[in-house]
């Protein structure tokens, strides 16, 4: 019978809390194959999926490969532990040509043939049904693993597919991720859920000054990184009286610096109606006017909760990297007004001094402004 074997990662460090996250990680499996009929059970340190419809094999994989906390996945044939028929699985995983060695894990020691004895029939039997092929002990191309369980059946399996690793979402508290349209958002939330935290979205629009369609890329991306996260809801905000009131009372270098510290109070204060207990934006260190030193401290001056900013060190070429990776950059580069790209000043203050800042905001009804915002809140359920 085809079953595919998945190991998890890091997991297993985690002592007391074992229980905890392996339950995080199985839930979170079977959320991913939930429309392919299925059973997952656990054995020994991994689980094992059977019972499924071979022509699903390839979905199911891509499914569990991106769950974070999955290692690898290996496709086996699951046999009765018996050299004949374990030597017909092995024949079906040998390669047509180069070099492969036959490695034999024997957890069930009733068995009475020692591991390398294994090794070296299945490997004889390979060769004399295709005699082109050599053995390589130290440095094969291809390897066929052989694991005798104590359930008296055994797992036969040639390639390793590396998964994405990280930690079960679920198991590193809640966030909300300041999603834009832009590149880095969508990659931060990843690194984010990758971290097993459980992410929930907020998005500044700038109505009727920005498109339905720069707020319905918004939506596409966290369809997009929902793989990812397994659920995910974006808080929609209107966000066109605060940048208004900013344009019309403040000087406008000072704009985009005033706009961040509203976007963070208002994360902020959705954070706690939706019971999470981190802010994650896509900054990036001097990336733009907006994220020097200078910049985000007064943008982070208004927080009281942890603001996360996974890609603080990352080049603009390696978050590219990791977005084309996920599957958000095609999206991200499509052409988009955010309401950031309103208002624009023509010369930002790249390293506003947090006492100018307030004062220059002093002439703001703060709090009203942030009320109006969160009585706005369109909350989104992507599915
Ligand atoms: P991104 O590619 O994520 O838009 P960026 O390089 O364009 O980032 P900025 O526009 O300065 O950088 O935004 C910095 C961060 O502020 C973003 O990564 C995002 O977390 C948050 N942010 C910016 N605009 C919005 C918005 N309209 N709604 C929600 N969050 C936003
Ligand atoms: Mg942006």
């Amino acid at each position: 019978m085809k079953v595919i074997i998945i190991r998890y990662s890091e997991i297993h460090l985690k002592g007391n809390n074992r229980e905890f996250f392996e339950s995080a990680l199985i839930s979170n499996i079977k959320s991913v194959i939930k429309d392919y009929p299925c059973e997952v059970s656990r054995s020994n340190a991994r689980y094992v999926i059977r019972n499924f419809d071979e022509t699903y094999l390839e979905d199911i994989i891509d499914a569990v490969k991106n769950v974070f906390g999955v290692h690898s996945l290996s496709v086996a044939e699951e046999v009765p532990t018996d050299m004949k028929q374990i030597s017909a699985a092995a024949l079906s995983f040998a390669p047509a040509f180069g070099t492969f060695k036959v490695n034999t894990n024997r957890a069930d020691k009733r068995f009475p043939i020692p591991s390398m004895e294994v090794s070296a029939e299945i490997g004889g039997d390979i060769l004399e049904a295709n005699p082109s092929l050599k053995v390589d002990l130290f440095h094969p191309d291809h390897t066929v693993y052989i694991d005798i369980r104590e359930n008296g059946k055994t797992f036969v399996y040639g390639e390793t597919i590396k998964a994405v690793n990280g930690m079960p979402v679920g198991t590193g508290g809640k966030g909300i991720v300041m999603l834009s349209g832009g590149i880095d958002s969508p990659v931060a939330a990843y690194m984010m859920a990758k971290r097993g935290m459980t992410l929930r979205a907020v998005h500044f629009h700038s109505f009727p000054y920005t498109s339905m369609q720069a707020r319905q890329k918004v939506l596409d991306l966290a369809k997009i990184i929902k793989k990812y996260t397994l659920h995910m809801t974006v808080d929609v905000v209107s966000f066109t009286e605060i940048q208004t009131a900013i344009h019309e009372k403040c000087p406008e270098e000072y704009m985009i610096t005033i706009m961040r510290r509203f976007m963070m109070r208002i994360a902020e204060r959705i954070a706690s109606m939706r019971g999470a207990g981190a802010v994650i934006t896509g900054e990036s260190l001097g990336q733009v006017a907006s994220q020097t030193l200078e910049s985000i401290t007064s943008t982070n001056s208004v927080a009281t909760l942890p603001v996360f900013r996974p890609l603080i060190g990352f080049d603009k070429d390696e978050i590219i990297e990791i977005s084309k990776k996920i599957g958000t950059y095609e999206t991200s580069i499509l052409p988009y007004e955010d309401c950031c790209t309103i208002f624009l000043p023509k010369r930002p203050v790249t390293k506003p001094r947090l006492e100018s800042v307030i004062k220059v905001e002093s002439v703001l009804d703060v709090d009203t402004l942030v009320e109006n915002a969160l009585n706005s809140v369109e909350s989104v359920v992507i599915d």
